[in-house]
């Protein structure tokens, strides 16, 4: 599936959990050269260093560095004498597994008395020893040792030492974590620069050890400004591995294949930014695209059971869709109002009827409305995501499709090739006596949630923004009482396009159930705009749409936190509508009562430049929810028996 790279990409195998010939299976499935490896799994190996470095080339991967010495430089004795020690005998581990170069980190030793000219003694004397045994050293600074802090210090040691044997190692974390600018990097001479290591992790003021311990994740999906980095380090003729050392316990959840995927994608985004945005420096990838700009969702698409579809249908109806057309050749039905477009599949023995298998009535595929759908499908494919098809029918499209993450469908549709005929082509129009009748006033949508599993999460964000031209919202925590639920937006510059991710770090939480009880990520909400919610609400009323009923509690607060005309917030009381304002404007919204497993939709109104997604309003949102859904599972219980 992947070309290779000219570019060295290597991974500590402390980024992927398990047993280590699977963390190799799946790291050279990926398409790295090499990894990173830390003297815990030469511990943990159940036999000679030599064979575990077979073991390594035997899938064809290198041995970059050994990890890593951190009790080293500016000791007293007998401190320093026992460290060298220490690290002669690493040395003869590193010539049994095959590795040349050693990484020592700034010395976290409280007994460490610092200073340039004492460590750069120290290391002069280290690469002295190592050059006798064919080895490197290279001197990382890390941002919460004691001493020695900043990689402009790392730099002066090593310069100041000038010695082949001792070189740099950069590592984002700990330069992006501390605030610290990396243009001063493209000062230093690239072969003096032994090895590259990227994470990126959202900015969330915390204690530095802490953070780099346990929030790093693949590059492009925290929140660092790590293509300024690799620009930087690129620009210096920089020719060693860019390398993955994620810390990250949440990733021990993932699969091995995904995790090692989803670092092997993240490089290769990182890289063609880097192309993209300073073409003088040269990297070796392979051509793709540019990302694309999205234009809207074209149309949402629901696998539904024949026999089930029913309940879907009329929630539709009462929502104000009509259907309008059904597919030339399969049992595929579109409902449409305002411009949302929903295909309804009951096809059998097809995707859609396995995606209801798995996820009972649910959304299994999404089409992006796109500026160009061929070129979005090859560099999808470019970065590694699988190509969908399935058989078509005479004079069906052929439109471009990729398998989401979670097994999901995304396709691609334009306006500029023959695609832009799609309902016409693939849909033969319905007879209708009413088909002039107003609807609920809906007119597109506005976000599309999917819920997951916090490392999914990760995926997911990356996914779509290495594909498009999305940007994503920071991190937010919410509020589940049973829980943390974090959240955050991919949206397009204008907002035609917004997905919201939502990954739930356990099952107790109505988000984490959802992902439980639905096998698996999935579409949770779908929200659609109304340029009048009070109308809509109405119209909804007549035709017995049900609700989520709000609590009285919820308005009371709101005649607390905003100065609200009184008028307004009867209305807003007696519709179950919610309200949030900001600096740029004002948000309304309603949610319907959770059907099934919990999926909901949602209708909002944005006024002015709100952005949001009513955030402050979630926490009574869910509540509400968490409190039918007790009631019907409580009545469902009665039934039963
Ligand atoms: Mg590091
Ligand atoms: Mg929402």
């Amino acid at each position: 599936m992947w070309r290779p790279l000219d570019m060295k990409t290597s991974i500590a195998t402390v980024t992927i959990s398990g047993d280590l010939s699977k963390k190799l299976t799946a790291i050279a499935k990926a398409g790295f050269d090499g990894i990173e490896l830390f003297e815990r799994d030469l511990i943990a190996f159940d036999g000679p260093p030599v064979q575990l470095g077979e073991m390594v080339r035997g899938h064809g991967l290198r041995i970059d560095l050994l990890q890593s010495e951190r009790n080293f430089g500016g000791l007293p004795e007998p401190l320093k004498r026992r460290a060298f020690a220490r690290i002669e005998r690493k040395f003869d581990l590193m010539q049994e597994v095959g590795t040349e170069l050693l990484l020592v980190s700034s010395c976290t030793n409280e007994a460490s008395l610092g200073g340039i000219d004492r460590l750069a003694g120290d290391f002069r004397e280290l690469a002295d020893r190592a050059a006798q045994r064919g080895i490197r050293v290279g001197f990382e600074a890390m941002s919460w040792a004691n001493y020695l802090s900043d990689y402009r210090d790392a730099w002066e040691v090593v310069r100041r030492v000038d010695h082949p044997s001792l070189g740099l190692v950069l590592d984002s974390i700990h330069i992006l974590g501390k605030r610290i600018s990396p243009e001063s990097i493209r000062g230093i001479p690239g072969d003096r620069i032994f090895h590259v290591q990227v994470a990126d992790a959202p900015l969330i003021e915390m204690d530095l050890e802490y953070w780099s311990r346990h929030y790093r994740s693949m590059p492009g999906e925290g929140d660092l400004a790590l293509v300024d980095f690799m620009r930087a380090v690129a620009a210096t003729g920089y020719a060693g591995p860019v390398s993955l050392e994620i810390l990250n316990e949440r990733f021990h959840n993932g699969l091995p294949r995904s995790i090692a995927e989803d670092g092997y994608r993240s490089l290769l985004h990182l890289m063609d930014q880097v192309r993209r945005t300073e073409p003088s420096i040269k990297v070796e990838l392979p051509e793709m695209p540019p990302k694309t700009r999205v234009d809207g969702i074209e149309f949402v698409e629901f696998a539904a059971d024949a026999k089930q579809v029913g309940i879907l249908e009329s929630v539709l109806e009462a929502l104000g869709f009509k259907p309008m057309a059904r597919h030339i050749h399969k049992d595929v039905v579109l409902w449409r109002q305002g411009g949302i477009n929903i295909l309804v599949n009951t096809e059998a023995k097809s995707f859609a009827h396995s995606a209801y298998t798995m996820h009972g009535t649910s959304v299994c595929d999404i089409a992006m409305l796109v500026e160009d759908a061929r070129l979005s499908g090859k560099r999808a494919q470019g970065l590694g995501a699988n190509p969908f098809s399935q058989p078509r029918g005479e004079g069906e499209l052929d439109i471009p499709a990729i398998r989401g993450v979670s097994g999901s469908v995304l396709h691609f549709v334009d306006r500029k090739s023959e695609l832009k005929g799609i309902w016409e082509t693939d849909f033969r129009e319905l007879e209708h006596s009413d088909r002039d009748l107003f609807g609920a006033g809906l007119t597109r949508i506005d976000h599309v949630a999917q819920v997951m599993n916090y490392g999914e999460m990760l995926t997911w964000t990356l996914f779509y923004t290495s594909i498009f031209e999305m940007t994503k919202t920071p991190m937010v925590d919410s509020v589940d009482p049973s829980g943390m639920v974090y959240s955050r937006a991919i949206q397009s510059s204008d907002g035609g396009v917004r997905l919201v991710l939502n990954g739930a770090e356990t099952h107790r939480t109505f988000a984490g159930r959802f992902v439980a009880d639905s096998a698996g990520s999935s579409v949770q909400h779908l929200a659609f705009s109304s340029n009048d919610i009070f109308a809509t609400a109405a119209s909804l009323a007549e035709r017995r749409f049900e609700l989520l009923p709000i609590p009285e509690d919820y308005y009371l607060d709101l005649a607390a936190r905003f100065d609200i005309d009184p008028i307004l917030l009867t209305k807003l009381r007696s519709a179950n509508i919610l309200y949030d304002e900001d600096t740029d404007g004002c948000f309304y919204q309603l949610y319907s009562r959770p059907y099934g497993e919990g999926f909901f939709f949602e209708i909002v109104q944005r006024c002015g430049g709100y952005d949001g997604y009513g955030a402050p309003n979630a926490p009574y949102r869910l509540a509400a929810q968490k409190h039918l859904s007790r009631i019907e599972r409580r009545s469902h219980y009665r039934t039963e028996r």
